[in-house]
């Protein structure tokens, strides 16, 4: 039970950071869900977050370190565009950034024996930008004088947790994209091959996103155990990265009424409609952008009409499978869909059993007619325009519901549908 003079202190805390408690319990519950606990769990997280703050004005600050591998240093900037004064200046206000090669106010070999003693001292979290680089025995990258691997290796096998900040620190991002000439791979997996076994938080993104490295810090920090962290099986939050951008996207009810941009400029772009066909990557990318937001949850890649390039595309286990390798050509549709783990050939899904799945589109594409959650928009399409126009490229499969099997490709067209070339440009 927290005593009164806590509750005033940190009262005076947040009263000097002009944040009200209301917006102080908001933050909790972010944090709360970010770490996949229940809103149960909140109380608990304010009253830990309260008292490391006071710890942290009476000098109990938890030190951090934060390297730079082979980065653009768009994370760091992107952290250090959080608006002030807000709730984060109070979770800022209780880690002492001991070492960063760009935010510390110290610079040459004073910060870097300031890294030293922060890790000779241990009980500290590493947070790691950018992407290790194997190449040349470790020397495509040297900080310092020092091999960059070696800084890596130094600095985690001491920490609490490594907390392993944007794709190239995941996996590699697009430093590995093929041909990968500096041979760059991700934290977690480097680790695991030099036999460092301290535990790895992978937050990925191009750049991450400052919030969602602000929870987990808050998590790590607050309640002093990594380990209370629901990670999915990539090591990532499973509360930030087990939904993927299409289910939480305010442009879904256009996807499931098969109204898309086809091109940009168009009407169909004026009047905010799914993007799909100009190469979005939400039906297949993990993270909770449209949730969160970017630039001080103002507003997010699609919602500002750039399709997602999938940027939080990142497996850990494989430096290949990187967003710029998986996702280029941005703004071209891929030929597959992905659905769920599943990947589909539409021109191969009318001749097969996947058409179960379209048989699946179709039924609830009728259950939202029936509901109503339809009215007011276009007249349901049986079938796609875009798909019957393009039987070879089409974005859904169907079933013919006499027979209930699979529409074959050339059924798509009928005379009704619009031609390909009424559209203004194909992708
Ligand atoms: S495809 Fe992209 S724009 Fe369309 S609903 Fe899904 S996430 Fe949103
Ligand atoms: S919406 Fe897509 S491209 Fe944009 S930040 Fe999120 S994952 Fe990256």
């Amino acid at each position: 039970m927290e005593d009164h003079a806590t509750v005033t202190d940190f009262d005076s805390v947040l009263a000097s950071r002009g944040v009200t408690r209301r917006s102080f319990m908001k933050l909790c519950g972010a944090v709360a869900a970010a770490a996949g606990l229940s809103q149960l769990a909140v109380p608990r997280v304010a009253q830990a977050l309260e008292e490391s703050v006071i710890g942290a004005t009476k000098g109990d600050l938890y030190p951090v370190i934060w390297i730079e591998g082979a980065s653009c240093t768009g994370c760091t900037e992107s952290f250090a565009q959080i608006e002030t004064p807000d709730v984060a200046t109070v979770v800022l206000d209780m880690i002492s950034l001991n070492y960063s090669e760009t935010l510390s106010a110290a610079a040459g070999h004073s910060v870097e024996e300031a890294k030293e003693q922060t890790i000779a001292a241990g009980n500290y979290i590493l947070v790691y930008e950018g992407a290790v680089l194997e190449a040349f025995e470790g020397n495509a990258l040297r900080v310092a004088g020092e091999v960059g691997s070696v800084a890596l290796v130094q600095a985690a096998q001491s920490a609490n947790a490594v907390v392993a900040i944007g794709s190239c620190a995941v996996n590699g991002g697009w430093m590995a994209a093929h041909p990968n000439p500096a041979q760059a791979l991700g934290v977690q997996q480097y680790l695991q091959k030099v036999g460092v076994d301290t535990p790895v938080i992978n937050i990925p993104g191009c750049p991450v996103n400052p919030e969602w490295l602000m929870s987990i810090l808050v998590d790590v920090v607050v309640m002093k155990d990594p380990s209370l962290i629901e990670l999915n099986s990539f090591g990532m939050p499973a509360g930030l990265f087990d939904q993927t951008i299409h289910d939480n996207c305010e442009r879904r009810g256009h996807f499931e009424n098969g109204e898309f941009v086809y091109a940009f400029g168009s009407e169909e772009e004026k009047k905010g409609y799914c993007l799909y066909p100009l190469g979005c990557r939400g039906p297949q990318t993990r993270s909770l952008c449209g949730v969160t937001l970017w630039n001080n949850r103002r507003s997010w890649c699609v919602q500002s009409g750039a399709p997602c390039v999938g940027c939080c595309e990142a497996n850990p286990n494989n430096p290949g499978q990187n967003w710029v390798e998986v996702n280029t050509p941005f703004y071209r549709r891929f030929r597959t869909l992905p659905i769920g783990d599943l990947q589909f050939q539409p021109g191969a899904i009318a001749l097969t059993l996947t058409g179960l799945v379209a048989a699946a589109l179709v039924v609830h594409g009728f259950g939202m007619k029936k509901t109503g959650r339809m009215d007011g928009g276009a007249p349901f399409e049986k079938i796609r325009k875009w798909d019957a126009a393009h039987p070879e490229e089409s974005i859904g499969t169907y079933a013919n519901p006499e027979t209930g099997g699979p529409i074959l490709s050339e059924e798509l067209v009928d005379e009704n549908i619009t031609p390909a070339s009424d559209h203004k440009k194909k992708h």
